[in-house]
């Protein structure tokens, strides 16, 4: 791709290296929740993350910030682990804030030492009251008094179990006056008692995310930690903790999330989603998940290209989806063998040619490979499928298919006259009637004659028939979030268009043999948009997605 200039995060690492800051050594770390499937705002961060490590010889952990028992799951774990794979980067170690509950134990009671922390045995709704308002300072209660001791004694029984869930919990002593809420003695360590994916039942206190995620990144020396700017905030907390617990200065940085046009981003909608049935899963094809882009047929390039084109910038901004689909389309019409496949069929008999002939025709499989990317054959005989809508009984000017007396070419072939056409009783056209000129085949053509148009079309005894699945936004309005009422009230009806029996080419019929030589094989269907083989498809029941149309149909 071509050279940009370096974004505000390059610019601080480039400094970094330069002043020695660390030995010149650059680490970052992915830390995503296992808690649900990865989005494509995630592929931005994995982007950011993994490619400045790449791109200054450093490394990336993946760490999963696995804090809160209740939600997170080994499913989720192995879904990430996948989509990051997929998206072409390596991580250097595998690792999870659960395995440092020890450490960051050990941590709370060094604050507690220090005098830095406190257990309060207050109830949320009076810690909150007791942190005051913005404008005006919280106040102390009984409980911040605490003696060392005494604190020591406390935050040991809550580990051993000895208290309920919400009945304590373990504060920083910080400033209940600062201007910042966040330093107004956050909350560290709570009760939960729940069993934890890795750690089992050992653990009933969890460290809240702003005493696990800097110390995290502080254990692994991360040099830089990213994250999304509603974590500006934090960043004082972080520094603090840091500070007063004199472990490795981890720096945080903050760059805008992705939003994204016509869809919901955040993981816990997204779940809404599935767990509802208004998608058929996390990797539904109409979902902004990685593994839903990954089944629609889109590749990881087309991914990486779109983040490296949005760039990482201080403000929140929300980017259209078909900057997304601009980018797979540019990959796709590099790569994708042309095919043909009619949706909506309508027989066309080509009354001058032979019944019982097949002509076996040449067709290029891409003709944006420099130097060709060789052809298949394709079948031609005197009844064709081709589209309903290339047909019409009274066309205005300018339509350069079919309808009485008009000519236009087939696909690989020839030019073709309507000459008439049958109705069945209720007025609907069944069937065209062509003359073909057999001087006028493509490549070979000396007839003279000029057409305008160019059909796809499949030959009716050689036709093989698959499901064909097309994909529209999910969303019927372009900020499903920022609505009235929930945000599912506004899906599209229309997001998925099952068609049953389209009829293919023979060609076709070996896609997914095609797969196990050729995984990252993809189709353009002439004029139809390109598709890929879906996952559910079998040698008898051959399923396509449709990846994107060939023209953006929406930003007109
Ligand atoms: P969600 O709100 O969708 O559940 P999250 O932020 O809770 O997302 P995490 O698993 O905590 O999800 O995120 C892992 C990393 O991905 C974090 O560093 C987070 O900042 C980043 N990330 C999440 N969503 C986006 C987004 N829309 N754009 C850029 N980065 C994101
Ligand atoms: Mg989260
Ligand atoms: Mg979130």
């Amino acid at each position: 791709s071509e050279e940009r200039s370096l974004n505000f995060i390059e610019e601080i690492v480039e400094e970094d290296i330069r002043t020695g800051k660390h030995g010149g050594r650059v680490l970052t770390r992915f830390p995503p929740e296992p808690n649900g499937y990865l989005h494509i705002g995630h592929a931005k961060s994995i982007c950011l993350n993994f490619g400045l490590a790449k791109k200054y010889s450093g490394n990336t952990n993946l760490r999963f910030d696995d804090t809160n028992p209740v939600t997170e799951d080994t499913e989720y774990v192995d879904s990430i682990k996948e989509d990051v794979n997929w998206l072409g980067f390596q991580w250097a170690q595998e690792l999870y804030t659960s395995d440092y509950f020890d450490q960051l134990y050990d941590f709370a009671v060094l604050l507690i030492k220090k005098d830095l922390a406190y257990v309060d045995d207050s109830s949320a709704e009076d810690i909150a009251k007791g942190k005051g308002t913005p404008t005006q300072p919280g106040t102390p209660n009984e409980y911040r008094n605490r003696t060392v001791e005494e604190n020591l004694q406390l935050f040991e029984e809550m580990k051993a179990g000895k208290y309920a869930d919400g009945e304590k919990v373990l504060r920083a002593k910080i400033d209940l006056a600062s201007p910042n809420m966040h330093m107004r003695d956050p909350i560290i360590y709570r009760i939960k008692h729940a069993h934890h994916h890795r750690t089992g039942d050992k653990w009933c206190i969890y460290p809240m995310y702003d005493f696990a995620h800097g110390q995290s990144d502080a254990i692994e020396r991360i040099t830089h930690s990213i994250c999304t700017l509603e974590f500006i905030p934090h960043r004082e907390l972080y520094n603090w903790l840091i500070e007063m617990l004199e472990i490795f200065p981890s720096k945080q940085y903050e760059f805008a999330r992705l939003n994204m046009s016509y869809t919901v981003m955040s993981k816990r909608k997204l779940m809404q989603l599935v767990n509802n049935n208004y998608v058929a899963g996390w990797d539904d094809p109409r979902m902004p998940t990685i593994s839903g882009l990954r089944r629609r047929g889109f590749t990881p390039a087309s991914i990486r290209n779109f983040c490296d084109r949005i760039g990482v910038a201080k403000r929140e901004n929300i980017i259209d989806f078909s900057l997304l689909e601009f980018f797979i389309r540019e990959d796709l019409n590099k790569t994708s063998w042309r095919r043909m496949a009619v949706l909506d069929p309508i027989k066309l008999v080509i009354t001058n040619f032979p019944e019982n002939e097949t002509e076996w025709l040449d067709g290029e499989n891409n003709p944006e490979v420099e130097g060709g990317d060789d052809s298949r054959q394709v079948p031609f005989s005197r009844e064709l499928w081709i589209e309903r809508e290339d047909f019409m009984e009274e066309p205005p000017k300018k339509f350069f298919r079919l309808g009485p007396g008009l000519m236009c070419r087939l696909k690989f072939a020839y030019i073709v006259r309507c000459d008439d056409f049958v109705k069945d009783g209720n007025g609907n056209v069944t069937e065209i009637h062509c003359t073909y000129f057999p001087d006028s085949k493509s490549g070979h053509d000396t007839s003279g004659l000029k057409a305008k148009g160019t059909m796809h079309w499949v030959s009716v005894k050689h036709a093989k028939t698959a499901e064909v699945r097309l994909y529209d936004r999910l969303f019927k309005v372009e900020q499903p979030d920022s609505e009235e009422g929930d945000f599912k009230d506004y899906i599209n009806p229309e997001s998925l268009i099952v068609i049953k029996d389209a009829y293919i080419e023979p060609d076709l019929a070996n896609a997914i043999q095609q797969l196990t030589d050729f995984p990252d094989r993809r189709y353009q269907f002439i004029r139809k948009g390109y598709f890929c083989v879906d996952k559910d498809s079998s040698t008898e029941n051959l399923i396509f997605n449709r990846t994107v149309t060939l023209k953006d149909g929406w930003s007109k």
